[in-house]
């Protein structure tokens, strides 16, 4: 079998060594006779690998003894709503900076469940290229929480300094790019981030929340939905994604041996410099649409000189076996999703086709 090299923007390329553990591990865990899908989720076995996936992203990110850590199912989608659903009481309203489309999807659900209203916004014409400056922020000091983006997967942009909210929790969709680099933990009152992108598969979203938001959210709300059912049970309450929650066990074991977030992030920029730098000096046949100081380090979006090229692109590096390069249906374009498991070597070799292409086709 040859693998190719995975661009896909998510579900998207997992680290080769966390997929080779668990088909070792597949059909017996440990000597336990069976696999970690037949597990009871109340056995001593599945709880050893639950509490070390716990563990694992507390030690990654030094999340502070003040923060709960929660794997939870329903997508980062279901967060959109059980933000609201939580921290946002009658009488309240809610702040959210809008850089994209999943921030709008966060704003549309918060109106659902209370008063939400837009602190800033860098829409142009319905797209994004930019992330705003702290000084853009219209922010209500009086707000239940700011809620940001940290990472826009169909723009290409990123927040690099976070805003500073005064004592407002900041609230972060970090869906793709959690864990791209260590960041603290204690600037945030709550995080969420769907495994998919950065850290494992579909199915597991993890969440970091302050103890405090935790033990204040809302009551009157199902069970199910309320952020204390979870961390008081240990995320579990009923029946967590085993196999999912597994499968996050491995990547986060394989980036500490990778020497943890820091050595993460130092491959990171070196990737992102790596393409930006062939784009730029390529940039009268490739163009960036975003920002320089908001280019996203996790997924790189820039156009080609027609809709034909693109297509010609997209099936040339499908030959050289690189995929998932088709920019999202709302944007359009070439998008190159770099998350942590996308190795230098994949990047330098799509760096390299995109110069001898620029070459053949300018
Ligand atoms: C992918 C993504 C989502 C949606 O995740 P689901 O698991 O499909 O609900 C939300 N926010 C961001 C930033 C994403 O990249």
């Amino acid at each position: 079998m040859a693998r190719v090299f995975n661009f896909n923007a998510g579900p998207a390329a997992l680290p080769l060594p966390a997929l080779e553990r668990a088909q070792r591990e597949l059909l017996e865990l440990g000597s336990s006779g069976m696999s970690v899908l037949e597990h009871s989720h109340r056995g001593k076995e599945y709880e050893a690998v639950h509490d070390e996936a716990m563990a694992l992203v507390r030690r990654l990110l030094s999340v502070p003894d003040d923060y709960h850590v929660m794997l939870l199912q329903g997508g980062a989608s279901q967060q959109f709503a059980m933000v609201p659903m939580n921290l946002l009481p009658a009488g309240k309203s809610a702040d959210y900076v809008l850089t994209g489309g999943w921030s709008e999807k966060a704003l549309e659900e918060a109106k659902l469940v209370g008063t939400a209203r837009v602190a800033a916004t860098t829409a142009v014409d319905g797209r994004y290229t930019r992330i705003p400056t702290q000084a853009e922020l219209d922010l209500d000091p009086a707000a239940a929480y700011v809620h940001i983006t940290s990472n826009n997967t169909l723009f290409g942009t990123q927040w690099f300094d976070f805003p500073n909210t005064g004592d407002v929790p900041l609230v972060a969709d970090m869906s793709s790019d959690f864990m791209w680099r260590k960041f603290d933990v204690s600037k945030f009152g709550l995080v969420y981030a769907g495994a998919q992108k950065n850290i494992g598969p579909s199915g597991i979203v993890v969440v970091l929340a302050r103890k405090s938001l935790v033990d204040g959210g809302r009551k009157d709300i199902p069970k199910i939905f309320r952020y204390k059912t979870h961390a008081d049970n240990k995320s579990l309450y009923n029946t967590p994604p085993t196999f999912s929650v597994y499968l996050v066990r491995n990547v986060l074991a394989w980036l500490e041996e990778q020497g943890g977030l820091d050595a993460v992030e130092k491959q990171n920029r070196e990737k992102g410099r790596v393409l930006y730098g062939a784009l730029d000096e390529l940039s009268s046949f490739y163009k960036c649409p975003v920002d320089v100081g908001s280019r996203s380090l996790m997924n790189v979006v820039f156009r080609l000189p027609t809709e034909a090229l693109e297509e010609k692109l997209i099936a040339e590096a499908k030959k050289a076996g690189m995929v998932g390069l088709k920019g999202h249906r709302a944007v359009g374009g070439i998008r190159v999703s770099t998350y942590n498991a996308v190795s230098l070597q994949a990047v330098t070799a799509l760096a390299q086709l995109l110069r001898d292409f620029a070459r053949a086709n300018a």
